[in-house]
């Protein structure tokens, strides 16, 4: 079985060595001509944590990694706390996994290696069409190749689900993200420096939120505010600092002062799609953001794309049939995906604390499919 996984961001390479670990194999093409260190964080928690580790990356990633002790929230304007949730040990023993947190070239830099040879670079997909029962693949570069499976992996904007489903756009929300990383030694005195610390606002588009990265050497500093006239998505734009304090001048002085800290900051606007009602056909399916793009307030759009990997690759595995094996890999996740995309636009879990085990204690690898 030929298997094109089109897309070789996170949910994509981690596709590629799932299928390995269930011994299959694919070949993940990317548009990108080389990698790039862009995007600053990533915040893995238990639940993708868990799904990683069987595939022999999970010493590589906790190198770098920090691991919260701490997931807590404040009221952003009277600093009062509101929640305080065990992570780090306590996680691990009850998810069987703690949550990570990295910097996400690091994190792609561990699936690219561990992938290795079977990622062609420089390849980005420009038709997709069905002839003879084989997928034929066209790609910008002049190349052709056919294929019996096609997995679109290939994020937002995603080439695969055009071609299948038709055109469709993102929705921009109307909020910005900044991003800015400051070491940690500079924000000597401020509490919690081990913890993730959420800031709420009155509104669910505004909040701070801040993490260690590189085994605590460094915090991630991750803001969101309504700006309805940025609708730029990117990983690498520079925004201005003045805007990003000027935007939570009425947080606690906590935390402005870990907006004070920052001396360069990125901007992206933030685009989200309705959940789908389907994402497969016999031969082509999606995965990761291709199929459910998500607001980041759950932190779970990795989390997410990194289950679909597993469990696809398990029901490409335990089905003969290639239309019978997608279609229980959709039955498996669609119900999920949606729930946590709508959740993540509403933007109040774990405001107040509560369970956290129907995120966290999901196991992609024991999942029925
Ligand atoms: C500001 C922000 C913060 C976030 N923080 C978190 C977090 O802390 N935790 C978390 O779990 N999630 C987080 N997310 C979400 C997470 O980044 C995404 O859900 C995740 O990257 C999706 O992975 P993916 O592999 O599906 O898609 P992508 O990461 O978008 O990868 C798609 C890949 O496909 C390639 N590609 C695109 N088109 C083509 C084509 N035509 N041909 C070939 N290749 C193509 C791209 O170059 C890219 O490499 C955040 C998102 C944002 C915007």
């Amino acid at each position: 079985m030929e298997i094109a996984i089109i897309g070789g961001g996170i949910g994509g390479l981690t596709l590629a060595l799932a299928l390995r670990r269930v011994g299959l194999s694919a070949t993940v093409y990317e548009r990108a001509r080389a990698f790039a260190r862009v995007g600053a964080d990533i915040n893995l928690t238990p639940n993708a944590v868990r799904a990683l580790d069987p595939l022999g990356v999970g010493e590589k990633l906790r190198e770098t990694a920090a691991r919260p002790k701490f997931r807590i929230s404040r009221d952003g304007y009277t600093g009062a706390e509101t929640s305080r949730l065990p992570m780090s040990d306590a996680a691990e023993e009850q998810y069987g996994a703690p949550q990570l947190t990295l910097h996400r070239g690091d994190l792609l830099s561990v699936l690219e290696a561990a992938v290795g040879p079977d990622v062609r670079l420089g390849h980005q997909l420009e038709s997709l069409r069905e002839q003879d029962g084989r997928q034929v693949l066209t790609f910008t570069n002049g190349e052709a190749v056919t294929a019996d499976v096609v997995v679109g992996a290939d994020g937002i904007h995603s080439a695969v689900r055009e071609a299948v489903w038709g055109p469709e756009h993102p929705t921009f929300t109307g909020v910005v993200a900044y991003r800015a990383v400051v070491p940690t030694a500079k924000l000597a005195g401020a509490a919690d420096l081990d913890c993730f610390t959420k800031w709420w606002g009155n509104d669910p588009a505004i909040q701070i939120v801040t993490f260690p990265l590189t085994r605590g050497e460094e915090m991630f500093i991750f803001a969101t505010t309504p700006r309805p006239s940025w609708t730029e998505e990117s990983w690498t734009t520079p925004g201005r600092i003045e805007d990003l304090r000027a935007a939570y001048a009425d947080f606690h002085p906590e935390a402005r002062a870990l907006l004070d800290a920052c001396d360069e900051v990125l901007i992206s606007a933030l685009h989200v799609r309705d959940p789908l009602p389907t994402w497969s056909t016999d031969a082509v399916s999606l995965l990761g953001d291709a199929c459910h793009p998500m607001m980041p307030f759950m932190a779970q759009g990795a989390g997410q794309a990194i289950e679909d990997a597993v469990v696809l690759a398990r029901a490409l595995q335990a089905y003969a049939s290639v239309p019978e094996a997608l279609r229980h890999y959709q039955d498996a996740r669609l119900e999920r995906t949606a729930r946590i995309q709508i959740g993540s636009r509403g933007n109040a879990w774990l405001r107040e604390g509560g369970n956290a085990d129907w995120v966290y204690a999901y196991n992609a690898w024991d999942v029925a499919v």
